[in-house]
């Protein structure tokens, strides 16, 4: 059985300096673990294709499809703020891009063998990131954030090395584009003009067509990811790696490394092992998104105004408007977790001081909001007292509210999920894939799809014990 993609490749008429040709390294035992059947439907794809052996085979790098033009490609980036001139696609490559009928989607294996740009890397990647990046990224698209997607994971028969030996695994994914803040500072690092008009073009013409010229880029760049944070902060998702380099100018989360939905909540929550300092806690996120957006703004400098002067002033503008569209975003989404269907001017206090009290009370970030309006929110508080008194002001403000209780109950229930990808399930999937039982990944993978509906045990917290307080980079 074929497989078919229907390929359209624009990047690979960009110039050669933009990506390396590479076909996939062929692995020994292409084994499935999954096809995301609902997402192969939505991109036109024919999920019994890729289940078939030839589209295992394509999953796993051992079969170039018909039309594809596989490519690492070059970006560049800032990590944990210290400048690589040069990164790219290290283990993983752009298969190509796919006419759906939503739209153009890149197609990538991720783990797919060694490129020029994976410096001391294998190119490979273990069981356990796949898994994570499947759940995690299917589950921020359920939550109706905007993320790159999963269409398959596969194992690879192959042995990978990290402090131990780790089953091998490819995961395919899927994005609207993978053309990040790292890959315009590449060519604006090397005072590459033309390569940098080219990449504009290219990227207003695929995401941005409304915009016109670099400034509106930058525009909608920012207004894009100032929604996706606020949308991060609502559900208490944190990056772990808020790399420039992970940070993709179509507004989607992309690179799922250590990140992690948080448990209890606390403002200074980070679970990355190589996130010392904190530099990507939850609350920081959106000042680290300023910064790496500054870095966008600063690349594009040459292309905004002859005048190097005027484009800084432009540019800067640009960039001090973040912070009033994020406030707009992100109080957009906490008066709806709250039920809120008005705007009065004291809204965002009123949401902080439940933040702060949560904090204070070691309170579970996803049960509070979703127990909201109803008893069992104090519970969740080590001092339910601090609860009530807030729980007063919100019920005032509810009263002043014009949708009617059941309607703020409604949206509620709409805006706070019953379940997120805790890291202790992702955790207990990992070590039962690891002993070869896939059930409880798939489990999990299937539950998250409806993560606004109450379901089983997946809702509770884990007890100390179970609790998964760091993750990894798996790289
Ligand atoms: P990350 O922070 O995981 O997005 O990766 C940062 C850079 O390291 C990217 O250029 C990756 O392609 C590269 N990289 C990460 N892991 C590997 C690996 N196992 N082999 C080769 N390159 C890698
Ligand atoms: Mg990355």
């Amino acid at each position: 059985m074929t497989v078919h993609f229907p390929f359209d490749n624009s990047y690979a008429t960009l110039p050669d300096r933009f990506y390396t040709r590479q076909p996939p390294t062929p692995v020994s035992r292409p084994g499935l673990i999954r096809v995301n059947e609902r997402l192969a439907q939505e991109l036109g794809l024919d999920p019994e294709e890729l289940r078939a052996p030839e589209g295992i085979e394509v999953l796993a790098g051992n079969r170039v499809p018909e039309g594809a033009a596989p490519m690492a490609q070059v970006y560049a980036g800032h990590q944990f703020g210290g400048w690589s001139p040069q990164l790219g696609d290290g283990r993983a490559l752009l298969l190509g891009e796919i006419l759906a009928p939503s739209g153009r989607y890149d197609v990538q294996l991720k783990g797919s063998g060694p490129t020029p740009y994976s410096r001391m890397g294998d190119g490979r990647a273990w069981l356990g990131p796949v898994l994570r990046e499947y759940v995690v990224s299917e589950a921020m698209h359920a939550l109706g954030l905007p993320t790159t997607r999963a269409l398959a994971a596969v194992t690879t028969g192959e042995t990978v090395f990290r402090e131990r030996r780790y089953p091998g695994a490819v995961l395919t994914r899927i994005a609207k584009s993978h053309i990040r803040v790292g890959t315009f500072q590449f060519f604006a690092a090397r005072q590459d003009e033309e390569a940098l008009a080219a990449l504009t073009d290219h990227v207003i013409a695929r995401h941005y067509p409304q915009a016109d010229g670099p400034l509106a880029l930058l525009d909608a760049v920012i207004a894009a990811q100032a929604k996706l944070i606020a949308g991060w902060m609502s559900v208490g998702f944190i990056h772990g790696v808020m790399n420039t380099d992970n940070m993709s100018v179509a507004g989607e989360t992309i690179d799922y490394g250590p990140c992690a939905f948080m448990d209890t909540y606390h403002p200074d929550r980070v679970f990355s092992s190589i996130d010392q300092f904190g530099r990507y806690a939850y609350a920081r996120q959106p000042e680290i998104a300023v910064w790496n957006l500054a870095q966008f703004a600063t690349s594009l400098l040459p292309l905004i105004d002859a005048d190097h002067n005027a484009a800084i002033e432009k540019a800067t503008e640009s960039v001090h408007r973040f912070p009033a569209l994020y406030a707009e975003a992100w109080l957009a989404r906490f008066r709806a977790k709250l039920g809120l269907t008005s705007v009065e001017e004291d809204d965002a206090a009123l949401i902080q001081a439940l933040l702060d009290r949560m904090a204070q009370g070691q309170a579970d970030f996803a049960n509070t909001f979703r127990a909201l309006g109803t008893p069992a929110a104090r519970d969740q508080f080590v001092d339910p007292a601090a609860y009530d008194s807030w729980a007063t002001v919100l019920e005032a403000r509810l009263a002043r509210d014009p949708a009617s209780a059941e309607e703020s109950a409604g949206l509620r229930a709409r805006s706070n999920p019953a379940i997120i990808p805790r890291n202790h399930r992702i955790e207990e999937a990992i070590q039962a894939a690891l002993a070869g039982d896939l059930s409880p990944f798939h489990a999990l993978t299937e539950a998250l799809q409806t993560p606004f509906e109450a379901q089983g045990d997946y809702a509770r917290p884990p007890t100390e014990d179970e609790a998964v307080t760091q993750t990894f980079c798996g790289t």
